[in-house]
C-alpha cells in the first residue's frame, strides 16, 4: 500500500489501521509535505522503502536520515508512487491531491480515495480515466461515501442505478448549527475549529463549519456513483452515526451506521471485500440512543445552494468552486478574513466562471490557477 498525505489526519488514522493489521497491509511507500520530522519518524516505524515530500531541501533531509530509502520529490513523485503499489490512499489535502488519483487510476490501481477536491474538479477527466478498460477502481473513504458504497449493494445494477431514487447524504451541521444568519457575522477561528462530532484536519474542519464541506461531498457523490446532483440530498443528523443512506425506488431506505471513527472506512477501503476483523466505532446499544434528523438551512449555509448550482452547470464550475474555497479558507486560517467572507468570496469567484468543458488536464491546471487568482484579488479587496 502507498500512503500518500501520511502525515495527516487521515494518515494518521490509517497508521492506526495497519497498527492493528500488521500482516494484511505493507507499506511499500509514503508522502508528506512540510512535516518532514513526522514522515521520517513514519517511515522508520513501518520500514518504508520509498518516501515523497514536496521539495528538494526536505528530500535531502530525508536522504540523509534514511540511508537506503528512496526519496522523491513533488508532484512527478506523488505519480510515482501511486502508480506502484496494489492500493493507494489519497489523503493529500486539496488540490494537490490531483496527480495521485490520476496516475492510481490510470495505473490501474485501486484508489483508497479521502481526497475529494481532486474529484470534485477533475471530474470529467477522472471520468474519463475511468472509462478505460483495465483502469483502476475507487473506494471512497470519506465516510458518507462510504456509507453509500456500502448501501448500494441493495441495488441490481452497477452503473446509472435506476433502481435507486436518491442518495441522502447525512451532515452534522457542524459547530454553528442552529445560528441564524446575523449570530453568525462574528464567530471566531477558535469557535470554526470546533467540530461536534468529528477531529479532523483544519481545512475540512472550517469547511464543515461553512458547510461547503456537505456542498463539495454532494459534488462527491454525484462523480463518485455517476448520479446528478439533482438526486443527491443533505439531510443534518447531528449525531454522526448513521453515516449517509441510499432510498430506492420501493421506498426502501438502506443506511450504514457506526459511531464516528474515520478509521472504519479507511479500514473498509483497504480492506474491501474483506472485512478486517477488529470494530472501530461498534454501537452500544444497550444505553439509549437517540437519532434525529433535520433539513439543513440553506438560508444560513448558502454554501450548499453554490455548490449545486455549480453541479448543475458542470465542466469546470466545481473546480473553481473548490478551488476558490481553498484560497478563502487558507486566507480565514491566517486571520486575513472573517468566517462570514468565506462563502461570498466564492460565490464572487463563481460569477467570472464562462462555460468550460474541462477536456484536459492542461485546461484544468489553467482553470484552477484563474480561479485561485479571482480569489486573492476578491480578498485583496475586502482587506483594504
Ligand atoms: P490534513 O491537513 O490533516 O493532512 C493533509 C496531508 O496532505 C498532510 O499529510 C500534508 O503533509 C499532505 N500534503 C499537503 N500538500 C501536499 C503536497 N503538495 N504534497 C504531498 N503531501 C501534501 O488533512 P486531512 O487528513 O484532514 O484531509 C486530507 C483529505 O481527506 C482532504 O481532502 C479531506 O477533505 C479528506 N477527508 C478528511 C477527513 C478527516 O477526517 N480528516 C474525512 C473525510 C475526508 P504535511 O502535513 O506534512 O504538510
Ligand atoms: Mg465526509
Amino acid at each position: 500500500m502507498a500512503l500518500l498525505g501520511a502525515t495527516g489526519s487521515i494518515g494518521q488514522q490509517t497508521l492506526d489501521v495497519l497498527r492493528k493489521e500488521p500482516d494484511a497491509v505493507s507499506l511499500v511507500s509514503i508522502a508528506g509535505g512540510r512535516r518532514v520530522d513526522d514522515l521520517i519518524a513514519i517511515a522508520r516505524e513501518f520500514r518504508v522503502p520509498r518516501v515523497g515530500v514536496r521539495n528538494a531541501a526536505d528530500a535531502s533531509v530525508i536522504a540523509r536520515e534514511l540511508p537506503g530509502v528512496e526519496v522523491v520529490v513533488g508532484d512527478e513523485g506523488l505519480s510515482d508512487l501511486a502508480s506502484n503499489a496494489d492500493v493507494v490512499v489519497n489523503a493529500v489535502l486539496g488540490f494537490a491531491g490531483l496527480p495521485v488519483t490520476l496516475a492510481a487510476l490510470t495505473s490501474g490501481r485501486r484508489l483508497a480515495l479521502a481526497n475529494k477536491e481532486s474529484l470534485i474538479a477533475a471530474a470529467p477527466l477522472v471520468d474519463r480515466a475511468r472509462a478505460v478498460s483495465g483502469a483502476g477502481e475507487i473506494v471512497p473513504v470519506d465516510s458518507e461515501h462510504c456509507a453509500i458504497y456500502q448501501s448500494l449493494a441493495g441495488s441490481t445494477h452497477e452503473t446509472g442505478y435506476p433502481d435507486v431514487r436518491r442518495l441522502l447524504v447525512t451532515a452534522s451541521g457542524g459547530p454553528f448549527r442552529g445560528k441564524t444568519r446575523e449570530e453568525l457575522e462574528h464567530v471566531t477561528k477558535q469557535d470554526a475549529l470546533q467540530h461536534p462530532t468529528w477531529s479532523m484536519g483544519e481545512k475540512i474542519t472550517i469547511d464543515s463549519s461553512t458547510l461547503m464541506n456537505k456542498g463539495l461531498e454532494v459534488l462527491e457523490a454525484s462523480a463518485l456513483f455517476g448520479i446528478s446532483v439533482e438526486r443527491v440530498e443533505v439531510v443534518v443528523h447531528p449525531q454522526s452515526v448513521v453515516h449517509s443512506m441510499v432510498e430506492y425506488v420501493d421506498g426502501s431506505t438502506i443506511a450504514q451506521l457506526s459511531m464516528p471513527d474515520m478509521r472504519l472506512p479507511i479500514a473498509y477501503a483497504l480492506g474491501r471485500p474483506v472485512r478486517f476483523d477488529h470494530a472501530w466505532g461498534s454501537i452500544d446499544f444497550s444505553t439509549a440512543l437517540t437519532l434525529t434528523f433535520e433539513p439543513p438551512d440553506r438560508e444560513a449555509f448558502p454554501a450548499l445552494d453554490l455548490a449545486y448550482a455549480a453541479g448543475r452547470r458542470g465542466g469546470a464550475a466545481p473546480a473553481w468552486l473548490s478551488a476558490a474555497n481553498e484560497i478563502a479558507v487558507a486566507s480565514f486560517l491566517a486571520e486575513e478574513i472573517r468566517w462570514c467572507d468565506i462563502v461570498p468570496v466564492v460565490e464572487g469567484v463563481l460569477t467570472d466562471y464562462v462555460d468550460d468543458p474541462l477536456d484536459s488536464l492542461e485546461a484544468l491546471r489553467d482553470n484552477d490557477a484563474r480561479a485561485r487568482a479571482l480569489a486573492r484579488e476578491r480578498i485583496e479587496r475586502l482587506r483594504t
